[in-house]
């Protein structure tokens, strides 16, 4: 059983989807790990450091040949994997909705394309969830990012000279990413409130100290899809939503949005005429900058100015903390793979609940059922 990993060829990709602690664990069951040179370079993991934890270091083409197993942070482009033996697995991320040409030419190529994005939202997964892993570093970094753009302080601070007031900061967005970034403007010192269409979430913004801020008594108020995700809310629910964001976003200094929506583009929580309303010298930062954008005008890796406020979002936030953000994705592939390792058989085998929902593409076809 080999496993394989590629260095990250996506722009802007600083990732790398083994360590040198997940090499240990995989060589541990039994298998051999091959990386490419390089491939932790971007994160602070030098090949040596690969070397020593047993894995051998090659070029691309010879560490993919005789693979059974392709791990990756973006999924490699076909063409990478040539070489691969037949039926191998490629554990990574593929954004089956935004590039369905990626899992068309894995199903072409015989691959079994295994969509990290697609892990079902159950308990014994958690460990195995790459967008929660990913989604709370990107929580913390959206707020420092604020926080370094923001010309003032984060907490109340009396000096001699006077007393400088504490920023307020509301999150937009509750879940894994949301959470993290109220938590992390509390640790800065800055008075916090959230919202969310979830309104399980009011109890959590609670218990972080921050204030909820929640449209009361509209219709479609129960926001929760299935698997804990947001559904798309009522016309009447939008409209409400829209007039208490304007009325309390005109008294914030930062505003972070997390929301997301799967397999549609991001809901627009923010318009232009409302960031007109905020003070100058605001920030929000758009973690959704990437599937279209919560706010109106935000640009991926740009710092946008509408009407004296800066806007900010990253196209892979968790990029900007390369190295936590790898060792909890590899610890989730590694997670992953061992809860199903079969020490008969030396290789995985998937469950139905797990491997249905994450399996793309078998045996020349696209499979999964979210896609057909
Ligand atoms: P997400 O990334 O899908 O979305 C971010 C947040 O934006 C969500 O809380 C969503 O409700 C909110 N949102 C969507 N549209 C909105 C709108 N118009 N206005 C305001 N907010 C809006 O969410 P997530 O981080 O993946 O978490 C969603 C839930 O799933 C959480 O309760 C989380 O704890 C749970 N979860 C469970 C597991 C697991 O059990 N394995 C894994 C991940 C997440």
């Amino acid at each position: 059983m080999k496993i394989a990993a590629l260095k990250e060829r996506a722009s802007g990709e600083a990732r790398v989807s083994v360590t040198p602690e997940t090499v240990k664990k995989f060589i541990a069951l039994g298998a051999a790990v091959s990386v490419e040179k390089g491939a932790g370079e971007a994160a602070s993991i030098s090949d040596s450091a690969y070397e020593d934890a047993g894995a051998t270091v090659a070029a691309a083409a010879k560490t993919v040949a005789g693979a059974d197993i392709v791990l990756g942070v973006q999924a490699p482009d076909v063409k990478l994997l040539k070489g691969v033996n037949p039926g191998a697995w490629v554990a990574a991320t593929f954004d089956p909705f935004g590039d369905p040409q990626r899992v068309e030419a894995y199903a072409k190529a015989g691959l079994e394309g295994l969509s990290m994005e697609f892990m079902p939202r159950i308990t014994r997964a958690q460990s195995m969830d790459v967008l929660s892993s990913q989604s709370n570093l990107s929580g913390y970094k959206a707020v420092l990012a604020c926080a370094d753009a923001y010309g003032r302080a984060f907490p109340m601070m009396m000096t001699a000279a006077g007393t400088v007031q504490a920023a307020r900061a509301f999150v937009m967005g509750v879940g894994v990413a949301g959470l993290q970034a109220i938590a992390t403007a509390k640790r800065l010192g800055a008075q916090v409130s959230a919202t969310d269409v979830r309104s399980a979430t009011k109890e959590q913004i609670a218990s972080l100290g921050a204030k909820p801020i929640f449209v009361e008594d509209v219709a479609g108020i129960e926001g929760e899809g299935s698997g804990g995700y947001a559904t798309e809310m009522s016309e009447e629910y939008q409209k409400a939503q829209a007039e208490l964001v304007s009325s309390h976003i005109a008294k914030q200094d930062i505003v972070v949005t997390t929301a997301l929506i799967p397999g549609k583009a991001a809901p627009r929580l923010i318009t232009d005429a409302q960031i007109a309303t905020m003070k100058a010298g605001s920030v929000i930062f758009d973690l959704a900058v990437a599937q279209g954008g919560n706010v109106e005008g935000s640009e991926p890796d740009a710092i946008v100015i509408k009407h004296g406020v800066k806007i900010i979002g990253y196209s892979n936030t968790p990029s900007h903390l390369p190295a936590d953000a790898s060792a909890l994705f590899a610890r989730n592939l590694f997670n992953f793979l061992s809860a199903f390792w079969d020490q008969e058989q030396g290789k995985p085998v998937l469950d139905e609940e797990i491997g249905d929902a994450v399996r793309l593409t078998q045996g020349g076809k696209i499979v999964n059922e979210r896609l057909t």
